[in-house]
């Protein structure tokens, strides 16, 4: 049941003088009657002191008791998937299909963390040993410490409350500090209360996970500066991703921030492909529209140079407009859409767009030079929006792909012959982005461990990392190397006999034998 309170150490807190919020039926645009109080600054202090104080103890548990936890939080979340799907679908106003899809997709990501916490290799076990005049080094990779996780509003599951982030640093063995997005804060109740459930089950201690609510990015920034807290996961936009990496970076001790931020992911269209795949129009205008356009993975910006642009603009145009105005998950997105829309067009873009309805898909059309003199033509819509970028040649296309920032994805289509050709743009495209597809549409984030998404700066505030897929999990750990240290203060991972049975890199021979 909702309470509209924040847990923290296993308690629901009862804040004295705070402000409270409502969330929104999102298909309704009306304010639902639940009433959440905002975290008080004693409940964020708080939270911090307790996963501080806990985090030794969660950090040096086995890989298999996290593993059992993780399954637990599965279990509870399976066990109360019907309130959580009912409250998802009335604050986000996504289908019963995207809620099944994000549902299942939650699940799965925890599995895979399980298969990684079970298989045990994760922790880059490196020995140099016996060694002669080199002494005796012993390395592997700890948990950083208690996290801080923002709940994403597009994605109220698998990017919020026991999304990738949250399962990643608990598998890392990293206390979490869960800030609930406002949007969707009774679904985040929800799923943090089956989170409760499963370290209560699990016998870990309750500190481990605290849920705050809260609508005022007072609340972020005290979380982000706090000293007991020492990383935080954030998937949103670029103003708070930024906003939190520099207070992080201004702290007495900087912390990192991994911050999965705004991208407009191109899809640079080659001349000949151009002409060849008609069905290009209605691939590329069903991810534009796909789940009224909130994927951080949404094309935003198509980018063609060849004879046949006109046809193309048409078709994709009548792709684009045909089609129902559907829902978005907070009237603050859908306000935000329509400003972002009206911008661009102030700058000068083409804008075409058959209802007026807010929400409804629109898209854009602009001269490559016209890009080139105001780069401010490739910054995001966040919504059913694409900007179509006419090249006169391929010399256009690739000044485009210059001036372009840092993405989450591109997409490169060409047939085989003209790709080839172009190789030298394909290596520049790629140093610009995370993940680069030469087929297919940029929405639909597989979650396999070849995955990757992050991208470099502003797609994202490192981009070393991902934050999808079992090496997110890294974004939690650091090596910590024992030199001499005494055979039995050493950690499983690290003794003579490999206990665990793990993978590790012994004298640069990667085995899985004793020594
Ligand atoms: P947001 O503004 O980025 O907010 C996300 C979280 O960050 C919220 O919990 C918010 O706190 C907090 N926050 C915001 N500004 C902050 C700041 N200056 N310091 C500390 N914390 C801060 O995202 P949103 O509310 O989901 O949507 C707003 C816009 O972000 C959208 O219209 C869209 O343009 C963009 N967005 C982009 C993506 C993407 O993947 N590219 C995804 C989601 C949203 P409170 O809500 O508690 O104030």
């Amino acid at each position: 049941m909702i309470k509209g309170k924040s847990v923290i150490n296993g308690k629901k807190t009862h804040a004295i003088n705070t402000t409270s919020f409502y969330t929104y039926n999102a298909i309704k645009s009306s304010q639902l009657p639940q009433k959440y109080d905002n975290a008080t600054l004693e409940e964020i202090e708080y939270s911090c002191e307790i996963a501080s104080q806990v985090f030794l103890d969660y950090a040096t548990t086995s890989s298999t008791t996290r593993a059992a936890f993780l399954m637990e939080i599965k279990v509870e979340l399976e066990n109360n998937k019907t309130a959580i799907i009912e409250q998802y679908k009335i604050e986000s106003g996504y289908p019963d299909g995207r809620a099944q899809g994000e549902f299942s997709r939650t699940l799965n990501q925890i599995q895979s963390f399980v298969d990684l916490l079970i298989e045990g290799s994760y922790v880059d076990a490196i020995l140099d040993v016996g060694i002669e005049e080199v002494p005796d080094l012993r390395k592997m990779k700890h948990p950083i410490g208690p996290v801080v996780v923002f709940g994403a509003s597009n994605f109220p599951l698998a990017f919020s409350t026991a999304g990738g982030d949250t399962i990643s640093a608990l598998a890392a063995g990293c206390p979490v500090i869960l800030k609930g997005h406002p949007y969707h804060a009774g679904t985040s109740e929800l799923v943090a209360q089956a989170i409760q459930s499963a370290i209560n089950k699990s016998g870990l201690s309750a500190g481990i996970f605290a849920h705050l609510h809260g609508e005022s990015i007072g609340i972020g920034q005290r979380l982000a500066e706090h000293s007991k807290v020492k990383g935080v996961g954030f998937t949103g936009s670029y103003k708070a991703g930024k906003a939190l990496y520099d207070i992080a970076q201004k702290r007495k001790e900087p912390i990192p921030v991994f911050a999965e931020m705004g991208s407009v992911n191109p899809i640079f269209i080659l001349p000949n492909r151009l002409v060849s795949d008609s069905n290009l129009p209605t691939q590329i205008a069903g991810s534009i529209k796909m789940g009224t356009g909130q994927f951080c993975t949404n094309p935003g910006l198509i980018v063609v140079s060849g004879t046949n642009t006109n046809t193309f603009v048409e078709e994709l145009k009548s792709e684009i407009l045909n089609g129902e105005t559907s829902f978005m998950v907070h009237p603050n997105i859908s306000k935000n859409y329509e400003s972002q829309l009206q911008n661009m067009k102030n700058q000068g873009a083409s804008i075409y767009r058959t209802n007026l309805d807010s929400n409804s898909p629109a898209m854009g059309v602009i001269f490559a030079e016209e890009v080139l003199k105001n780069t401010a033509f490739l910054e995001e819509v966040f919504g059913p929006f694409s900007l179509v970028v006419l090249c006169a040649n391929n010399s256009e296309l690739t000044a485009i792909s210059e001036v372009l920032p840092g993405q989450l994805t591109a997409t490169i289509l060409g047939n085989p012959s003209e790709l080839k050709e172009n190789s030298q743009f394909l290596t520049a495209v790629q140093q610009k982005v995370g993940r680069l597809l030469f087929e297919g549409m940029p929405t639909g984030v597989s979650v396999t461990p070849s995955m990757n998404h992050g991208g470099p700066f502003p797609a994202s505030t490192d981009s070393r990392f991902t934050s999808v897929g079992i090496s997110s999990i890294e974004r939690w750990l650091r090596s910590v190397c024992l030199q001499d240290c005494p055979h039995d203060l050493l950690p499983d991972a690290l003794k003579n006999e490999n206990p665990l049975n793990i993978f590790r890199t012994v004298n640069n021979q990667l085995t899985q034998s004793s020594i």
